[in-house]
């Protein structure tokens, strides 16, 4: 079976040393959060992922979810697992103490984030969905549905779901046709099926709280006419108490290449007693709420997944045997495969990737509070802009290096990684819906480059090109850095000359544009984890004699990622500027 060890060193050394967004530090909200409080959570975090949900991840695989007598049954174990994780406060690590979570920042909630990750997926899309539908209602519920619904949710004792695909839209939500007519009290009947539901049933929670998109009758087309209902799936008393079942019914569910002890449902809505969610017609900007956030947690889901690959090849690299390195030390026949180059340059292609999706991560949940909590509008409005810039390009990226982390771990591996005795090709599976839902990867890319890029009144990348500048040239001046920091200003140059590229282009030429999205994202993201690991690298050299093992490691790995990662984003650059007439004139026969 797969281990698991949770990275709580590498997590603190960012959460003591990479708190440097004073916005994040001014904080009223957070000033108790000290880095004893942070160890002890995430000491205790890693003591249940490893414990208690890492065997799930195996169960789950081999005893997926199903549905009995139209119950969904979760596999076993599940249930007593979920209990602990509720009893012990897990699900309201993030949630409003107002509502009876801990209150604690997204600087350490994301850490968690990853440990679950890692540990079981399917077991932690139980829970996730719960924290994204507290979310939205929390920002868009008036305070009767707050009061009513909120106390449960944070406990963990009902669960939440996000209701938005259907049989014909799934990218696109202006195609959706589940009805919703107003009742005389204000309530709402809803009529539509609705598939791919994570969580949409289950046998863990008292009731689940479902997030649903839907139309009125006399909603203009497409997503101009898009509400947003909550619909129950037991029918809530005006005293709180549960009253009887609603019109929320699971159809079936889904058979799956991955993440199996997730129950991913189709779900029947048949007159289903719901409540309006902020305005009418305006439920989709209430559903990015939600979205936007998750967004995050999946791009953390690749991360996560990323890290347990990448720490099972490391071990078995340490122990398996075959041929000769060039280092001739080979005793009683053959050396360790960790001797040899490729498998060397394989690691640690997948820990500077990590370590730098890491960083990344932890600078983008200080920007995150900051746009969420700061007194000034100002700054409020600056941090939001750069996590709608990150937003995609955290959840593209992190996947997609966890498609290809995943795949070299398998492949470290040889055939016993392909064969399942090891679990090790239960991690590519498993991370291969990340770069599928919650807008698939390409759909992120458009928005990153059509809207993110492109904005009429303010310049988001430039704001951010500029940041990055400031970190070069305060590295160039250390005579240690400096060649690393020369390294991303070569690279930056080219960044920015392709987003001219882009813009230039997005005049007459939207075809060039869309073909060079992904490249594009690439290119950005590259460019953050070089801006995460510069940060690292300043400081590394100053603590070095603090922990010389610790530090020169992290000086070794940069080292790797200048040299061996960041020179990827000359051939997406080339490879996008060639434009679209090879793929748009193409005739597929
Ligand atoms: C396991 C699982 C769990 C899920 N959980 C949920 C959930 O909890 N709630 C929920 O509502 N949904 C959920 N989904 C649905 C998921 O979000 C969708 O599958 C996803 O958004 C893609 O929609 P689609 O499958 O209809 O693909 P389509 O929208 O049909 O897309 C097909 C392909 O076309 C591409 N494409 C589409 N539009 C464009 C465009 N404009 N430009 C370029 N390329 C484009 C896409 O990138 C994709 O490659 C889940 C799905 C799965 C498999």
């Amino acid at each position: 079976m797969a281990t698991y060890k949770a990275p709580v060193d590498d997590m603190m050394f960012l959460f003591e040393k990479l708190r440097d967004n004073s916005n994040y530090n001014s904080l009223e909200k957070y000033k108790e959060v000290n880095s004893d409080l942070a160890k002890d959570i995430l000491e205790q975090a890693a003591k249940l992922t490893e414990t208690l949900i890492l065997p799930l991840a195996k169960v789950g695989d081999e005893t997926p979810a199903k549905l009995e007598n139209g119950v969904v049954r979760t596999p076993p174990g599940y249930k007593e697992a979920y209990k602990k994780f509720i009893d012990d406060g897990w699900v309201s690590l993030s949630c409003d103490p107002e509502y009876g979570g801990q209150g604690m920042p997204k600087t350490i909630s994301s850490f968690f984030d990853e440990m679950l990750s890692a540990a079981s997926l399917s077991f932690k899309l139980y829970s996730e969905l719960s924290i994204g539908a507290y979310n939205c209602i929390l920002h868009h519920g008036n305070d009767s549905i707050k009061k009513k619904f909120l106390p449960n949710m944070v406990k963990g004792t009902w669960s939440g779901t996000m209701c938005l695909t259907e049989p014909v839209c799934g990218t696109d939500l202006g195609l959706l046709k589940t009805k919703a007519i107003e009742q005389s009290d204000g309530t709402y009947k809803l009529t539509g099926q609705k598939i791919f539901i994570t969580s949409g049933d289950q046998d863990l929670t008292e009731n689940i709280i479902h997030l649903v998109l839907a139309r009125t009758p006399d909603a203009p087309s497409g997503t101009k006419g898009i509400s947003l209902f909550l619909v129950p799936k037991v029918q809530v008393k005006d005293d709180g108490s549960l009253g009887s079942r609603n019109g929320v019914s699971t159809n079936s569910i889904e058979s799956k290449m991955g993440i199996k002890g997730s129950a991913t449902c189709v779900l029947n809505f048949d007159e289903a007693s719901g409540y309006i969610i902020g305005k009418k017609n305006k439920g989709l900007s209430s559903m990015f709420t939600m979205m936007n956030l998750e967004r995050i947690v999946v791009g953390i889901q690749g991360l996560g997944i990323s890290e347990i690959a990448y720490q099972n090849a490391l071990n078995y690299s340490k122990e398996r045997k075959q041929g000769k390195s060039n280092n001739n030390n080979t005793k009683n026949g053959a050396d360790l495969i960790i001797d040899h180059a490729d498998i060397r340059r394989s690691l640690l292609n997948m820990k500077s990737i990590i370590e730098g999706e890491r960083a990344l991560s932890f600078w983008l949940a200080q920007q995150t509070e900051v746009s969420l909590h700061h007194k000034d509008d100002k700054i409020k409005e600056e941090a939001s802009d750069l996590v709608s810039l990150m937003t995609p390009v955290v959840k593209s990226l992190f996947t997609d290096m966890g498609m290809e982390i995943t795949s070299d771990a398998m492949q470290i591996f040889g055939g016993y990684g392909y064969t399942k005795d090891q679990g090790i090709e239960q991690f590519y599976r498993d991370n291969r819906i990340t770069p599928i839902y919650e807008g698939t990867n390409s759909v992120q890319a458009i928005d990153l480059v059509f809207r993110k890029l492109v904005n009429k009144d303010k310049d988001i990348i430039g704001r951010y090109v500029k940041l990055i500048q400031e970190e070069i040239k305060k590295n160039k001046n250390q005579i240690k850095i400096k060649p690393l920091a020369e390294k991303l200003e070569e690279y930056l140059k080219i960044t920015i000359n392709f987003t001219k590229w882009i813009k230039d282009k997005m005049k007459n030429s939207k075809d060039d544009v869309s073909a060079a999205c992904n490249d594009y994202l690439k290119v950005l993201g590259l460019i953050a984890l070089s801006h995460s690991w510069l940060k690292v690298l300043d400081i590394s050299y100053k603590e070095l004699n603090n922990n010389k093992i610790f530090f020169e490691d992290k000086i070794e790995t940069a080292n790797f990622f200048f040299n061996r990662v960041l020179p990827r984003i000359e051939s997406h650059y080339k490879s996008a500027i060639s434009g679209s007439k090879y793929i748009m004139n193409f005739k597929f026969n």
